[in-house]
């Protein structure tokens, strides 16, 4: 990564909100930054270890009257949108989701997606013409390139060079997860995706036991020296970065969860919660969001 490119996963980039920090602080009622909103529980894979595969069973989907009222409130105040799911592209009314936010006010309007309907000509149109970033997570990759990763692969490069040819600020990220089984995959993967022309690559831990009460990370042992290995050989203008904090081995402790003010989690259920990984767990709910 050169000093030039900003941080992907950056927990302090919040610091950035002064007004919004102080107003905070003094006790008022604040607009979040950024909202991350599971458009769907539904997703096109159906991945070992997904963190919603218990809360997901529902199969919710959130409506467009719901989104419209919710957008309408924070869309003037509130900058950042992420949609996520499930699969966020599957949602039929995808498109008119991405629209609405633009026009409620959300400036930075991104997208996580497994890549799956990328090939579809409405996915693509709606990405290129309203949102501003997309971030693919790489799947099929630690045992050989499946047809689906190379199809992934195949999609990004087709969009990429929309983009190009059609003047979209659209910027193509891309996501893998890591474990010490897969980490001598990620040098020659992590340049195989690089190759097709992602503005971005990020990594982040893969993590077990999602069924029960606390998940935890899977064995990293060795993937950060293979990300490390994988940037010395990395074309110079590569935009590869670790986010070392999801890796340390710091136990974790805090009084109050200050950053749910700031980046609120609502799940397909139209409810706030605490949290991404504890999503759909009502233990963790802040607020019901439907009333
Ligand atoms: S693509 Fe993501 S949401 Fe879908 S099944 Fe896999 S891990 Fe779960």
């Amino acid at each position: 990564m050169t000093s030039k490119d900003p941080k992907i996963f950056a927990p302090s980039k919040v610091s950035l909100h002064h007004d919004r920090i102080n107003a905070y602080l003094n006790g008022e009622r604040i607009y979040p930054v950024t909202m991350e909103l599971d458009l769907t529980q539904r997703c096109t894979q159906s991945c070992l270890e997904c963190p919603y595969s218990v809360g997901r069973r529902p199969g919710l989907t959130l409506q467009l009257p719901f989104l419209e009222k919710l957008f309408s409130i924070l869309g003037p105040h509130t900058t950042g949108i992420v949609l996520s799911g499930g699969e966020p592209t599957s949602v039929p009314h995808f498109p008119k989701i991405i629209a609405l936010a633009r026009a409620k006010g959300f400036k930075e309007i991104a997208v996580i997606s497994n890549g799956s309907r990328l090939h579809l000509p409405e996915v693509q149109d709606t990405l290129l013409e309203q949102a501003t970033s997309l971030r693919v997570s790489m799947y099929d990759w630690q045992d050989g390139e499946t047809d689906s990763f190379l199809k992934t692969l195949k999609w990004i490069d087709i969009l990429r060079n929309r983009a190009g040819k059609e003047g979209s600020k659209l910027e193509i990220g891309a996501a893998m997860l890591t474990r010490k089984e897969w980490s001598h995959r990620l040098k020659p993967i992590g340049l195989q995706v690089m190759k097709f022309g992602v503005d971005w690559l990020y990594f982040h831990p893969y993590c077990i036991q999602w069924e029960s009460e606390r998940p935890i990370q899977a064995d990293q042992s060795g993937v950060l020296a293979a990300i490390e290995d994988l940037i010395r050989d990395a074309p110079a203008t590569s935009n590869i970065q670790i986010p070392y904090e999801r890796y340390s081995k710091e136990p974790l402790f805090f009084k109050h969860l200050h950053g749910s003010h700031f980046l609120i989690q609502v799940g397909a259920d139209g409810v706030n919660y605490a949290g991404p990984e504890c999503k759909y767990n009502g233990a963790y709910a802040l607020l019901n969001l439907n009333e």
